[in-house]
């Protein structure tokens, strides 16, 4: 291997390649919610990787389950073998599911949970003989998965630029971003206004041709932690059912516990008729993701000669085995109770901030997946001027006083500027101190 000198000094250039140019450091060691560097230098993970490392790293329970697999089988092909951690996994995750979701399809992320159920979507319409059923309504701004199709139902501009035309471009409705209206309606209201849309985009594009809807219950990157008036979920459920429309669950970052309830959904008992999992299942021990759906669908896709949708590594011993024991661990620490009881301290100190930094426009989010957002005016809620690129500047400033979180544009990949604080559900009151001690001189 090549040993060049490079533009850093000390490492030799890369043949590896990311988003851009831009060289980071390298991970050397993790534990709980630390990150060591190559250079020994110990950094906060205040943002679980991409809310990822939902119970800490190097998780002792973890890595001895996964040990344990590792001597007996690591990898059954799913066509020739099935595999007892996938089906036992299958089974307690079936447990956390609302009434009737209990198909379990295995996958190793977040993109090709969307994929699957997008594409079982399709089959069931197909198997129920309404094949000129294929659009699926998302909301704008939102992030689905990196994949064509994924990216397809992503309302994000500047991710799909890049590749326009998308393979057949998908209809949005805008995101319930209630803070940021300024009218005379009370919150409740406006949930329903805002689920509406979702009706007014069906009449316009013709029922008979919308497929579904795919939504987070709970926003992720792409909104920041948007959460959705109460009065929101169960119209956007009456809609559904009113044109026979499936309603998908992107549960990528909210599932798995980081919001408190295992399913961001589970705040407000929703009823999706399919949901994708990934990030904290697998709990960056192992890439594992999974669509989840409801029985009915299921049936006549595999009584019509089956689902015609796999990935090589799906649902492998070895990355069941980890999500078996990172469940375990949720369980065995009430790492829900803890991301609710921690969750609500960090919000309270962000919202402490926020009454001492005028351009913290707004404090989001459920349990451990909690974001603010820069304004340039609270009253108009004006974003601040792109040019200052705000939500690059706080990661990096944060970064350089030991502390990782994560950033986005907040509307649309446009402008607006947001950054998310989403340590593992592990975190402690004292840690939490030391979080909001970085933050605080990272705003200042
Ligand atoms: N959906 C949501 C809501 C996500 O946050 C992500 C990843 N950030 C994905 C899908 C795609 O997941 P992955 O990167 O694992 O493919």
């Amino acid at each position: 291997m090549s040993q060049q000198p490079t533009s850093t000094g000390e490492r030799p250039a890369s043949h590896l390649f990311y988003q851009s140019r831009m060289r980071r450091p390298l991970a050397d060691r993790a534990e709980g919610i630390y990150i060591w560097d190559e250079h020994g230098r110990k950094v906060i993970d205040g943002s679980s990787g991409a809310m990822v490392v939902n119970i800490g790293h190097s998780n002792r329970n973890v890595l001895e389950a996964m040990k344990r697999q590792m001597d007996k089988a690591t990898f059954a092909y799913r066509l020739h073998f099935e595999n007892q951690p996938a089906e036992d996994l299958a089974r307690r995750l079936s447990g956390y599911m609302p009434e009737g979701l209990d198909r379990v399809f295995f996958v190793s992320g977040g993109s090709e949970a969307v994929e699957s159920c997008l594409k079982l979507a399709r089959q069931w319409a197909l198997a129920t003989d309404q094949p000129e059923r294929w659009k699926v309504i998302s909301r704008f701004p939102s992030y689905h998965g990196s994949t064509l199709g994924a990216l397809a139902v992503t309302g994000y501009d500047a991710l799909k630029k890049p590749f326009l035309p998308m393979l057949r471009d998908m209809p949005h409705i805008k995101a319930p971003t209630a803070y940021l209206d300024r009218d005379n309606f009370s919150l409740e209201e406006r949930g329903v206004r805002y689920a509406d849309l979702l009706e007014e985009k069906i009449l316009e594009e013709g029922p008979g041709s919308v497929l579904a809807f795919i939504m987070e219950p709970i926003g992720g990157a792409s909104t920041g932690a948007l959460v959705a008036p109460d009065s929101y979920y169960p119209r956007i459920r009456e809609i559904c059912d009113k044109y026979g429309i499936l309603l998908i669950h992107d549960e990528v970052m909210s599932g798995a516990g980081r919001t408190g309830r295992y399913l961001g959904g589970d705040h407000w008992n929703c009823r999706p008729d399919i949901i994708a999992l990934s990030k904290g299942l697998g709990a960056g021990y192992c890439p594992l993701g999974a669509m989840i759906a409801h029985s009915r669908l299921v049936k006549p896709v595999l009584d019509r000669g089956g689902f015609a949708h796999g990935y090589t590594y799906a649902g492998n011993p070895l990355a069941c085995a980890a999500g078996l024991a990172v469940l375990d661990e949720i369980e065995r620490q009430d790492l829900l109770g803890n991301a609710t009881r921690i969750g609500d301290l960090l919000r309270s100190e962000l919202e402490g901030l926020a009454e001492r930094y005028p351009f913290i426009g707004d404090v989001r989010g459920k349990g451990l997946l909690l974001a603010a957002e820069f304004v340039s005016d609270r009253e108009t809620m004006a974003p601040l001027p792109k040019a200052l690129e705000a939500h690059q500047r706080v990661v990096d400033i944060a970064y350089e006083r030991g502390l990782i979180i994560y950033s986005r544009r907040t509307r649309g990949g446009v402008e607006g500027d947001h950054f998310l604080v989403c340590p593992p559900m592990i975190t402690t009151e004292e840690q939490v101190g030391e979080i909001v001690t970085i933050l605080d001189a990272t705003l200042a």
